[in-house]
């Protein structure tokens, strides 16, 4: 017998003997692995635990259970040359025919060969807990440490989110028809929808799934099943259905699934989805496939009731604010105020005067906008917000240079013409906050190249002229008497 054999025999005495803690501990850092395939329990899931530390996983225990309900046992054992040469041929040396004492010796898996578990991320403390949840206005203040503006929106979300999770932990959803706080947001684009959901559910800890409503067609059609949402949900959630159930869905570019207006062909991807929609929304219980984005013979099944999770839809709803203006203008065309007729036509807060009447004039159905009770509106940014957005947020774009260049000990300025330039910058490609970072990243790139290549720069300034492609940064040469900034007190800028 080698000493490789020795050592596995000693170590398989171990584990059935008494075992110490320190090597319990020991055993618990490595990976199950099935004793038939050898694929560790990270590839081939939960293992069954049989006598003797073997453990097999769920294919090849289904795969055993087949095969051994489909033998022909009573011919067999009456046969024995027939279970000799079955012995023989089964290309396992000192393992006779279902005799489970054989893996005792051979059975146990030197460490060598064993996948030592991942480690488990730390996990991060939640600003809130759900099953708690603070008042409203505490929620808004957490969001209003990252979200700029958007006051309205804000107050709304918070006292949806607030209402509906307090539904949910003390269990009265049960009670309630469809009045799920469901929210419609409109807005354009980069004004912080998906931002604003972000921040939510990782201030609340929850898992949130963003599908785009364009990628949705009806079962049955090409596209995504209207289900695969849930399912993203669940793959957010690391598969644990409870969790799932308590999550955000954000179904972004919703007034794409609108009606479309003069067709006769079938509308699989608007009207339909909207139809499909309604149930999920309401509340239904779905049968998701487990790990992957399809349905298939493969792939486990899980089912998620849909009855707690809090559905955001958000849209730019382009031409809505035309909508309001035409019937805002019918009314004011009668009577006295008929002078007015173009007194909403330079109204920046038009849209905040939708109603579900101008929704369905969109093309929104009643019965979808039914199920989505609670409707917010953010506004554009202005130049204003634009340059809040820039340094106000716990993680605004100007902090990360910041942080980033003080590691190689220099101070990063912007001055507050250069703030000025990056907004206006910003606002002629009418793309809300999303153009800031393309913006900064195009700038920031030559001072990111060359600052590092010359040890004496404490200070650079960006201007505005810079920015407007008129002059340079202004860069300011470390002084001797100076101490250069300890790196700890740089990292905590
Ligand atoms: P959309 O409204 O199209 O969903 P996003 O939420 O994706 O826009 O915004 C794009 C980016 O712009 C966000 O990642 C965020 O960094 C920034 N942003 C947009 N609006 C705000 C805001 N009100 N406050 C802070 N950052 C914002």
């Amino acid at each position: 017998m080698s000493t490789n054999d020795n050592r596995d025999e000693l170590e398989n005495k171990n584990n059935t003997g008494n075992e110490s803690d320190s090597e319990k501990n020991k055993e618990n850092e490595y990976e199950d692995v099935c004793f038939m395939c050898r694929r560790p329990e990270s590839k081939a899931g939960k293992m069954f635990h049989l006598p003797n530390g073997i453990c097999v996983c769920d294919d090849c225990m289904h795969k055993t259970m087949d095969t051994v309900s489909q033998f022909d046992y009573q011919n067999l054992l009456n046969n024995p040359t027939l279970m000799n040469e079955l012995n023989k041929n089964s290309g396992m040396p000192n393992i006779t025919f279902m005799d489970l004492s054989d893996f005792q010796n051979s059975g146990g898996i030197p460490n060598s060969q064993k996948i030592k578990k991942k480690k488990e991320e730390p996990k991060v403390k939640p600003e809130f807990n759900i099953e708690n949840i603070p008042a409203p206005h505490k929620i808004k203040e957490k969001l209003d440490d990252y979200v700029i503006g958007q006051e309205m929106a804000k107050k709304i979300i918070s006292v949806a989110v607030y209402n509906h999770y307090k539904r949910v932990s003390t269990g009265t959803m049960d009670d309630i028809e469809i009045e799920k706080s469901n929210i419609l947001m409109i807005g354009p684009t980069g004004s912080g929808k998906t931002y604003l959901v972000k921040t939510l559910a990782r201030l609340l800890d929850v898992p949130l799934a963003i599908a785009d409503a364009t990628s949705l067609t009806e079962a049955g059609y090409i596209g995504d099943d209207i289900e695969s949402v849930v399912s993203k949900l669940l793959a957010a959630a690391g598969n644990d259905i409870e969790k799932a159930q308590q999550g955000i869905i954000f179904i972004d570019e919703i007034d794409k699934i609108a009606k479309k207006k003069n067709t006769t062909s079938r509308d699989v991807s608007g009207e339909s989805v909207q139809q499909g929609m309604l149930k999920l929304l309401e509340g239904a219980d779905v049968e998701v496939p487990v790990g992957a984005s399809s349905k298939n013979a493969m792939v486990p099944m899980a089912t998620v009731n849909t009855r707690n999770i809090l559905f955001i839809c958000g849209g730019a709803f382009p031409d809505l604010d035309e909508i309001i203006k035409q019937r805002l203008n019918k009314q004011t065309s009668i009577g006295f105020d008929a002078d007015l007729k173009d007194k909403w036509d330079k109204d920046p807060d038009l849209i905040t005067r939708v109603t579900v009447d101008d929704l369905k004039k969109f093309g929104m159905i009643p019965e979808f906008l039914g199920r989505l009770p609670i409707i917010c509106t953010l506004k554009g940014l202005s130049k204003e917000m634009l340059i809040q957005i820039l340094k106000e947020p716990k993680n605004a774009i100007l902090k990360q240079y910041q942080k980033l260049l003080a590691l190689d000990e220099v101070k990063l300025e912007f001055d507050d013409d250069a703030l000025l330039a990056i907004a206006e910058k910003a606002m002629e490609k009418d793309t809300g906050a999303r153009a800031l970072r393309a913006i900064i990243e195009e700038f920031m790139l030559d001072i990111m190249y060359e600052i590092p290549k010359d040890d004496n720069i404490g200070q650079v300034t960006i201007t505005g002229d810079y920015i407007r492609g008129k002059g340079g940064p202004r860069i300011e040469v470390r002084s001797n008497d100076v101490p250069k900034l300890p790196v700890k007190e740089a990292t905590n800028i």
